[in-house]
């Protein structure tokens, strides 16, 4: 049988090529990557990663290294199932979400990405291979930016292939709010869809209030506009909002999905395969969604979520991030008339420079 032979984990951390700001999170100029890179016994290499905020990577980078590297090493790596159960179960104490959920995902998709190199098969076609091609949307962070800096974003991206566009809202006001969305709204015309973006800016009756001023502006949705676990917020705001509401990004199990989608809180369910544990639960709340009747989207890491919404029926949007890694990547995503198509090569598709990602490296 063959075997997992080596096992390395890196951290790298990036500047971004200008500061962001989103609610939650504050300003971002960095971000950091934790690497999983694994070479079998026949020499078939595989590899998988997770994105943090700054000085958030290395205790993730400690748990690969000090639980999961084990249970790898002595697994028999076509079992995924298996060894994702045992690295839950190993966790499951100071676990059951963040930030060991971080730490599988990274695992768990070296692991998919070695068995997609392995059979020499993308893993859009091993996990379902419904449509390689799937709509895709600018996913801008830009809440610093003054509304002519905004605008131009928004061209930039149409200029690149969009036809479907994100802002983040949670300014100070709600009328600073409403006004950056009419401008942008103005700037599109009607035909260039427009998801906005909150990132945990309100309380409950301020995120009311909000998508029942949003209401003209013919957005696609409304995400995160309350904090996360508030699951009974969420169906009360998606029963009375009048806007369709996406939210996933900061859920860490399958099982806060699933109190969410049965809450009836959520339009579109936003896992993010290196926050919720990896391809191994994203797909399955992909079709948990599908049992209930929902569409599923994505949160970053668009080189390999376009693989895992091309397997599934029920895909609606990919988000596109530039985070500033694609000068490393071979085959950098390409958009064309909103539409983005996963690769043919083998596992994830993703050929890393790895040399250039040396200057990078932390640990
Ligand atoms: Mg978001």
């Amino acid at each position: 049988m063959t075997k997992i032979k080596t096992l390395e984990t890196i951290l790298y951390r990036f500047p971004l090529p200008e500061p962001v700001e989103a609610a939650a999170a504050g300003v971002m100029s960095e971000f950091e990557l934790v690497m999983v890179r694994l070479r079998n016994t026949d020499g078939v290499e595989g590899s998988g990663y997770t994105a943090l905020m700054v000085n958030q990577g290395a205790a993730v980078a400690k748990i690969i290294e000090n639980v999961c590297a084990d249970i790898v090493k002595v697994a028999d790596p076509r079992k995924i199932e298996w060894i994702w159960s045992q690295m839950w179960k190993t966790h499951h104490y100071a676990g059951r979400g963040a930030p060991f959920s971080f730490a599988i995902a990274a695992v768990d998709t070296a692991l998919w990405d070695l068995r997609g190199n392995t059979l020499e098969e993308p893993l859009w076609r091993l996990l379902g291979g419904y449509n390689p091609t799937v709509r895709a949307y600018a996913g801008n962070i830009d809440l610093n930016f003054p509304v002519d800096k905004l605008l131009e974003g928004a061209s930039k991206s149409l200029e690149a292939g969009f036809r479907s566009i994100k802002m983040r809202l949670g300014k100070p006001t709600l009328r600073e709010d409403i006004a950056r969305v009419a401008a942008m709204r103005e700037h599109l015309g009607p035909d260039v869809e427009l998801m906005t973006d909150a990132n945990e800016a309100w309380r409950p009756d301020q995120a009311l209030r909000a998508l029942r001023a949003l209401r003209d502006f013919d957005l696609v949705w409304v995400e995160e506009p309350i904090q996360p676990y508030n699951f009974s917020g969420y169906a009360h705001l998606r029963a009375n909002g009048g806007i369709p509401l996406s939210a996933g990004e900061n859920l860490h199990t399958i099982a806060e999905f699933a109190a969410l989608i049965s809450a009836g809180g959520v339009d579109f369910p936003e896992p993010d395969l290196t926050t919720c544990g990896g391809i191994t639960p994203w797909i399955k709340i992909a079709h948990l969604a599908d049992a209930h009747g929902l569409p599923i989207t994505s949160h970053g890491a668009h080189d390999i979520h376009v693989h895992l919404l091309a397997a599934v029926p029920n895909n609606a949007y990919l988000e596109v991030h530039g985070f500033g890694l694609d000068p490393y990547i071979e085959h950098s995503i390409e958009i064309r008339e909103g539409f983005a198509t996963a690769p043919d090569r083998p596992g994830h598709g993703m050929i890393f420079d790895w040399e250039g990602l040396e200057a990078f490296r932390v640990n």
